[in-house]
């Protein structure tokens, strides 16, 4: 192998190096980014079940939000996602 063979060689390399941490770069800025569920995935609805709602999940954003779940969500609200708030 001569030295400009040599030297190609290493540039590819160099060349798929920073490829692959350009793609690694965009998978962590995609997850960082993840997006909230839709209420209809987690069946939400505006009244509880079961004495379990909105306002003792660990989940829920006073006054009307929910880190999981997109959109305005009720304090007497519900979905499965239902996690309850240690007492
Ligand atoms: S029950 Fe569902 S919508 Fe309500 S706060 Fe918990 S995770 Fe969010």
């Amino acid at each position: 192998m001569n030295d400009d063979t040599k030297d190609r060689t290493a540039r590819r390399r160099v060349l798929a190096g920073g490829i692959a941490v350009l793609a690694g770069g965009m998978l962590v800025r995609a997850a960082a980014a993840q997006q909230k569920l839709e209420q209809a995935a987690v069946q939400y609805q505006d009244h509880p079940k079961d004495g379990q709602k909105c306002s003792i999940c660990v989940n829920f954003i006073a006054p009307n939000a929910c880190k999981l779940v997109n959109g305005t969500i009720s304090p007497e609200g519900y979905c499965i996602a239902f996690a309850p708030k240690d007492s």
